[in-house]
């Protein structure tokens, strides 16, 4: 069954950099997809439970998103900030409505790491400070600056940090002090962690930037509540909050339309960054803040890419149907029913700790019997899952954490075909 491509191998293998690390012992040649699916050259077929790092977010190879993007590439392939597009204004009033900022105003990229790295240049400027609070085991992206905010270290190759970063306890992977508290006391360690940080730091700082659930970290899933009570330690101090909505966006975790929201009204950000779902697979990202932030910093040059009309078209198509089929809605019910399916794992299977996420972002932690992180299983269960048809995503500081991140349009019974797959291939692996 696995497509073996040994030739293509080869040749990713001479011409790209040695630390582009591809999944899978037989890297997948993928081919075409559709829907929830997608098939690899040698046409065997998979259940694609990633999502390409969750970028297909309402289905592979949409017949909407296609179209519009081919009508748009049929008028002009063209891309320029000099003048109007029509789909840029568009997604951009779209986005704004959508985004809950108060007087919200929009500047588009081709990446998160763009969009954060334009966050943090607004945020530093406005606030008139260079001091960045992050927290610890984030990830924001491999730009120079996204990296320094990175928390986990181990996706960074410098260690100079052009910003002054402090880590706050915010996730609450196995292994870490705060690991077993509940809830309350959990919440309570991290607020007091991060007005301990705030002592320690001289003058002003600008922001804190966080993903509501860190997803390289492990789809690490903060008690609700949380960011509206780091909200209120900020606010004393006129700090801006970030939210790094690009894996926890457009209803990725259900119940909300932003993953921020599932911390209420009080933990709204002062900016929202994007990218990932809203392109369905094409390259849009990009920035909301608050007028004033937004305007605050002088002349900036261009991001030449950024609301280009033809992803812009592709971008509104996708939200088009995103909304029109209530895919965050579906994403609860279906959500759901996978959790259910696999929180039997645990107690059941020794090698499952921890099972957890909102949605359509579900993280399965795995472990030895000793408590230490158990990488080697994840990754048999990733090459035993593709055995069998389903493709999976992992992560995690350790690479220890399965990650489940459907297209949102999954149906329940795709979720029951893939959930049992995947148990299946945790027996077989996960008995250590
Ligand atoms: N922020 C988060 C939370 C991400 O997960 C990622 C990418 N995995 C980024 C930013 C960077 O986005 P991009 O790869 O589009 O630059």
């Amino acid at each position: 069954m696995p497509s073996t491509h040994t030739e293509l191998t080869k040749r990713h293998r001479a011409v790209l950099p040695d630390w582009l690390a591809l999944y899978y012992d037989e890297p997948i040649d993928i081919d075409r997809g559709a829907g929830r699916h997608v098939w690899d050259a040698e046409g065997n077929r998979y259940l694609d439970f990633f999502g390409g790092i969750l970028t297909t977010i309402t289905a592979h190879a949409l017949p909407e998103v296609t179209a519009a993007v081919s009508a748009q590439a049929g008028k002009i392939l063209h891309t320029s900030t000099l003048y109007l597009n029509r789909p840029m204004i568009e997604l951009a009033e779209r986005i704004a409505g959508l985004s809950g900022i108060e007087d919200p105003r929009v500047f588009f990229t081709t990446s998160g790491t763009e969009a954060n790295d334009t966050a943090l240049l607004l945020a530093t400027g406005y606030r008139a400070s260079n001091q960045v609070l992050a927290l610890r085991n984030s990830y924001h992206g491999r730009s120079f600056s996204a990296l320094a905010v990175t928390g986990n270290r181990s996706w960074s190759p410098t260690s100079l940090s052009p910003v002054q970063t402090a880590y706050v306890h915010g996730s609450r992977r196995r292994g870490t002090p705060l690991a077993d508290l509940a809830d309350e006391e959990f919440t309570a360690a991290c607020v007091s962690d991060l007005e301990d940080v705030l002592g320690q730091l001289h003058g002003n700082v600008a922001c804190m930037i966080a993903e509501p659930i860190q997803g390289v970290g492990g789809f690490a899933t903060p008690p609700d509540g949380l960011f509206a009570r780091f909200k209120e330690v900020l606010d004393r101090h006129g700090i801006l909050w970030i939210s790094d909505e690009v894996q926890t966006g457009w209803g990725r975790t259900g119940e909300h339309f932003w993953g921020w929201q599932a911390h209420d009204a009080n933990g709204k950000p002062d900016i929202v960054t994007f990218a990932k779902g809203v392109g369905n697979g094409l390259s849009v990202g990009g920035v909301v803040a608050r007028a004033e932030i937004m305007n605050s910093i002088g002349a900036q040059s261009l991001s030449t890419f950024g609301g280009s009309p033809v992803t812009a078209a592709g971008a509104l198509a996708n939200l088009d149907y995103l909304i029109g089929h209530d895919l965050p809605g579906n994403a609860a019910r279906v959500g759901a029913v996978l959790r259910k399916q696999l929180d039997a794992a645990l107690g059941r299977i020794p090698a499952v700790v921890d099972v957890r996420g909102k949605g359509l972002m579900i993280g399965v932690e795995l472990a030895h019997a000793d408590g230490t992180a158990a990488p080697e299983i994840a990754a048999e269960v990733l090459e035993e899952s593709r055995r069998h048809g389903l493709l999976l995503g992992k992560g995690g500081l350790e690479g220890n954490v399965l990650r489940i991140a459907p297209p949102l349009s999954l149906t329940e019974s795709e979720a029951r075909e893939g959930g049992r797959i995947l148990l299946a291939a945790l027996e077989k692996a996960g008995q250590r």
